[in-house]
């Protein structure tokens, strides 16, 4: 699957990013998965495909760090902007802000995230009550490929 040039064993990671396998599709909420492509332990960040087949609001939070998104399939919004972002959009979300992410129809949404750091959810009362970093993506990822048989380790090959 990859291979490296380099001499102190950096692997390349070259795959498909939607893929033949519905199974790498990491279930995250009722009909919302994420896709892992490059988990960076190192920097802080990760790369996903973020898929949604529900309208609705998504989640409250706030990025510590830059994030940078790029429509592949459907649209999303945030309630406290006046943009929609529809397939080719590509957006950057500046850290600091808390913002409220919207789905408006039941249409299935993918999107490419490069989230630096973190999100941190919150809820109607501005109260922190959850995260997201690489660590515990990657902690979701290998429960659940463990749980079905693709093994814990399955998600090795996304780490850097
Ligand atoms: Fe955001």
């Amino acid at each position: 699957m990859s291979s490296s040039h380099l001499p102190y064993g950096v692997a390349d990671l070259v795959i498909k990013a939607i893929p033949d396998d519905e199974r790498l599709w990491v279930p995250q909420a009722p009909n919302v998965w994420f896709r892992p492509l490059f988990l960076n332990t190192v920097a802080g960040e990760w790369i996903n495909l973020l898929r949604v087949r529900r309208s609705g609001v998504l989640s409250r939070h706030r990025h510590p760090a830059p994030v940078h998104g790029y429509v592949i399939k459907g649209s999303w919004r945030y309630l406290e902007h006046d943009w929609t972002a529809t397939a080719g959009t590509y957006v950057y979300e500046p850290p600091g802000e808390i913002h409220t992410l919207v789905v408006d129809n039941d249409d299935e949404m993918i999107t490419l995230f490069h989230v630096c750091g973190a999100l941190i959810y919150f809820d109607e009362q501005q109260r922190p009550v959850g995260y997201d970093d690489v660590h515990k993506k990657i902690e979701m990822c290998s429960q659940y490929y463990a749980e079905i048989g693709l093994g814990a380790d399955f998600v090795k090959q996304f780490i850097r």
